[in-house]
């Protein structure tokens, strides 16, 4: 169900219904938006009582979500969800682009910060490196830890960057929730429903990547789960499924955008570097400046020349379909 607000309501009586609603035994999720607050309410088996709600003051309507999905869903929130950093320049969501680069795996501080360099200088808000890494093998480069969260750190002091990186367990959830500015979900985790769940009592931004085979629904239905908890700024990221497609490692699924952007108002990113596998058909997001020697997903991580010439380019379509890069590119950049 949805409570939706008249325009003129005044937070009184927006917390008035709150409260109301969380008497009855729900939870209410007041979501203002440009005109008007909806407030949807989570925890309901059956039908709530809209008469009551209908009588409180300052309440429009009270409607029915048939969706299984409520607070993702645009019928709940009709305008998209920006989900912006105060005091910087990074928004994810809006009219301008979002640019998240870094390597797979932060492999020391010298690596780190030589990339880094490169990603701040093209032009990227966010810098995106794996501090805790979900691999295939038990034998594969697990990550540094928290070495790795504490190197991220001090390039968001040095470069102005935003953090993402990503938390495989509740374990590394804590942590990363400290350091980081963007907790990652991965694909392996989208329906780890204990961490969605944890990572939805977090106020912290929840980057939530699609499963291997997840549909459209389940992917919702992992976004729901983080904000059926509180968190409300869950950022979808499409990283390729699985196809039986064999000349890349996975394929992107580009046509789920346009569905995604129909049905919530979430915002989307695409992780182009899981998606293909291959440098040649990646533009961003893994950068490492020596691919060849990195210690994770080093064929699908371009150079920050290639990082740089793309931001290039971007920087000239974005204005033609009405976007917009906020960071200024400095040419020497594109040297390298
Ligand atoms: C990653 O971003 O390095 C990663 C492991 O991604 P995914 O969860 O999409 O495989
Ligand atoms: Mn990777």
């Amino acid at each position: 169900m949805l409570v939706v607000m008249k325009a003129q309501a005044t937070p009184e009586q927006i917390q008035a219904v709150c409260e109301h609603i969380e008497q009855l035994g729900f939870r209410a999720h007041p979501l203002p938006g440009a005109q008007r607050t909806a407030i949807g309410i989570t925890g309901n088996k059956g039908e709530v009582d809209r008469g009551n709600l209908e009588s409180l003051s300052g309440v429009a309507e009270v409607i029915r979500v048939s969706k299984a999905y409520k607070l993702a869903s645009r019928d709940v929130k009709e305008e998209d969800t920006v989900i912006s950093f105060p005091g910087t320049d990074a928004a994810i969501g809006g009219r301008n682009l979002a640019i998240v680069a870094g390597p797979c795996s932060i492999e020391s501080r010298d690596q780190a910060f030589a990339i880094a360099e490169q990603v701040a200088s093209s032009g990227a808000q966010f810098f995106r490196g794996g501090a805790f890494k979900p691999r295939t093998s038990p034998y594969a480069f697990q990550g540094l830890g928290l070495e790795a969260l504490k190197i991220m750190a001090e390039i968001r002091d040095r470069y102005g960057l935003r953090i993402v990186t990503e938390a495989i367990d509740s374990e590394s959830l804590a942590m990363v929730a400290e350091w980081a500015d963007v907790i990652q979900i991965g694909a392996r985790n989208m329906q780890n429903f204990s961490l969605l769940k944890r990572a939805g009592r977090l106020r912290k931004p929840v980057l939530l990547k699609r499963g291997l085979s997840a549909t459209l629904e389940e992917f919702l239905m992992a976004a729901e789960y983080v904000m059926s908890e509180g968190n409300y700024q869950v950022i979808l990221c499409e990283r390729g499924i699985r196809t039986f497609t064999d000349h890349s490692r996975n394929t992107l699924d580009l046509s789920i955008i346009p569905a995604v952007h129909h049905l919530s108002h979430l915002p989307i990113l695409v992780d182009p570097s899981h998606a293909t596998g291959k440098r040649e058909s990646v533009l961003p997001i893994e950068v490492h400046h020596q691919p060849d020697k990195a210690l994770s997903d080093g064929p699908q991580s371009i150079y920050p020349s290639q990082f740089a010439t793309m931001m290039d380019e971007i920087q000239q379509i974005a204005p033609v379909v009405g976007r917009n890069l906020p960071r200024g590119i400095h040419a020497t950049a594109v040297a390298g």
